[in-house]
């Protein structure tokens, strides 16, 4: 199979660091990844480790000898900006400060975040309370050239989730720069799981190129830099995010295959958030998308695959 995507595009995958940083970077190259996804804490606790992890200078250097990136930062899980408790809002500045504080450490240009909740509260109230949290936590965050771009992710649309469609990642965006947050430190995620999951009909080369088109024209293409490539175990409009493994699910190989080798995309870094990467699937979903790009038939995949998770909740590095 090839090993180059169309128009030298960048393939990673979400690895976990917890067997150790590098060993994390050899595996991205022992599969194939271009770049990786990590996250630098524990994605499901508020609480963050005091002192970056002894074996981030190594992971830093072998990253560069092995040519690896751009690194993604996938934020705590439990960051919600857009909602209207004010004790979780104010977790929710401090955590993602934190995450994209440590980013220069993982060398990591993206922190990527999921937009969030409204909580019942309305898109327009959500849209302005997430604009705040946005411009809190880069007020906290040096702007150097070292620092990660905060990294928005679409929404599935299940629990008033914020952000499932071009006119409300628009809304966020006018709105984050009216509030007066550079643009130059946002981007955004498209999730292709999540936006099948939101209605959007990912799948048909159509549908996309019409999505592609509204997000140059309300947006901006060089905003989105980051593609969440999965598939998915759901029906189309249902909210239920459960990733599956490329070109075995709903949205299929004719849709992520146009993804994959769309033109005005090259300059997007695709990261896979499919099943079992602690299982080897790792390797079998970046050689499956390496056959999706080149519009080669797939191998079946045995039923036990079917079984595996995708959350990976377990997957912070160590000490
Ligand atoms: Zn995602
Ligand atoms: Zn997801």
């Amino acid at each position: 199979m090839p090993r180059m995507l169309p128009d030298g595009r960048r393939l990673g995958a979400h690895l976990p660091l917890a067997g150790g940083m590098v060993r994390a970077v050899n595996r991205a190259a022992e599969i194939g990844a271009d770049a990786i996804q990590v996250f630098a804490d524990n994605p499901t606790a508020w609480r963050r480790r005091e002192t970056p992890p002894s074996e981030q200078p190594a992971f830093r250097a072998r990253l560069a000898d092995l040519g690896i990136g751009p690194v993604a930062i996938h934020a705590a899980y439990l960051v919600n900006l857009a909602g209207p408790d004010e004790g979780f809002f104010g977790r929710s500045v401090d955590v993602l400060s934190s995450d994209l504080r440590a980013a220069p450490g993982f060398r990591a240009r993206f922190v990527n975040v999921h937009i969030g909740s409204h909580r019942g509260s309305g898109v327009t109230a959500g849209t302005q309370r997430l604009a705040d949290g946005l411009a809190l936590t880069l007020a906290e965050v040096d702007g150097g050239p070292d620092a990660a771009l905060v990294v928005m992710e679409n929404s599935a649309g299940s629990g008033f989730g914020l952000g499932v469609d071009i006119v409300e990642l628009a809304g966020i965006m006018d709105a984050a720069v009216a509030r007066g947050v550079s643009a130059d430190r946002l981007g955004f995620c498209l999730d292709t799981a999540h936006a099948w999951a939101a209605g959007i009909d990912i799948s048909e080369p159509a549908a996309i190129d019409e999505f592609i088109d509204e997000f140059e024209t309300r947006i901006g293409l060089e905003k989105l830099v980051m593609i969440h490539l999965n598939d998915s175990k759901s029906e189309r409009g249902s909210h239920l995010d459960r990733h599956e493994h490329l070109g075995a699910g709903q949205i299929g190989a004719v849709g992520l295959g146009h993804l994959l080798r769309h033109p005005a995309l090259a300059h997007a870094t695709f990261y896979l958030e499919t099943p079992g990467m602690d299982e080897g699937y790792d390797a079998v979903n970046v050689a499956r998308a390496h056959a999706i790009a080149a519009g080669a038939r797939l191998d079946d995949l045995p039923p036990e695959a079917f079984e595996l998770r995708s959350d990976r909740s377990r997957t912070g590095p160590g000490a």
